[in-house]
């Protein structure tokens, strides 16, 4: 019996609260391949930020837009999260993983957890950050938050870090390189999972094996 890796891209869904660093370390790994993975771009009804590229960072959309959106099917998973909607379109997920490409999903928990109900052989990866001390320092060290929304976004951190363990995996963001490092390790051992391993050869004939034999190849 001769195995090969499945030929289907994996979904990989990847939390954490704001200011664990999770879009930098994502950034990291599209640097590094950006081939074989791909970051899904979601839609959102929040306003756009200076630091926002409109179709890069999201597609921005009004309430309303979105609400029709939700209407019409067009999202895999959505929520509301701080007075604001986000979704994951359903669109291209299903092509790049059939092509064989990795999808990354950079979402809340609630998105993760109805992915998990939906794609159960999903990756769930949670980044950490190291401590929540060196949370609110960044935070603070942001400057784009006043120390009111700062304590806001310190308090639902919280919250988020106690579902931990509804994830696969978890990496603690101290030193940026481990961390990018640590989620590479994830992805290439969860591609040698038995589950994930097609048999391609199990239908290989008696008949074949022997003219593979008699073939000039091996003689
Ligand atoms: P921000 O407004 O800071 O860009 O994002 C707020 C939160 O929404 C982050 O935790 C981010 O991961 C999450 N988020 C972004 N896009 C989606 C999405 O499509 N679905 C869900 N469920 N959460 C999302």
């Amino acid at each position: 019996m001769i195995l090969k890796e499945n030929s289907k891209g994996t979904l990989i869904v990847i939390s954490a609260p704001s200011g664990a660093g999770k879009g930098t370390i994502i950034n990291k790994l599209l640097e590094r391949d950006n081939k074989t993975r791909w970051l899904s771009i979601s839609t959102t009804s929040r306003e756009i930020r200076s630091n926002d590229i409109p179709g890069v960072t999201y597609n921005f959309v009004s309430e309303e837009e979105f609400i029709n959106k939700i209407k019409e099917g067009y999202f895999l998973e959505y929520t509301n999260y701080a007075g604001n909607y986000y979704g994951t379109p359903k669109g291209a997920i299903e092509e790049k993983l059939n092509q064989g490409i990795d999808v990354i999903l950079e979402i809340e928990i609630e998105g993760a957890s109805n992915i998990k109900k939906l794609v159960p052989e999903a990756i769930f990866i949670f980044i950490m950050p190291p401590s929540l001390k060196e949370l609110v320092r960044r935070l603070k060290l942001r400057g784009t938050d006043s120390d009111a929304k700062i304590i806001e976004r310190f308090k639902k951190a919280y919250q988020e870090i106690n579902e931990v363990s509804k994830y696969n995996y978890v990496v603690v963001n101290d030193i940026l390189d481990d961390a990018v490092a640590k989620v590479e390790a994830i992805l290439k051992s969860e591609k040698c999972r038995v589950d994930r391993i097609e048999d391609v050869y199990l239908d290989t004939k008696e008949e074949e094996i022997h003219e593979l034999l008699c073939s000039e190849e091996f003689k």
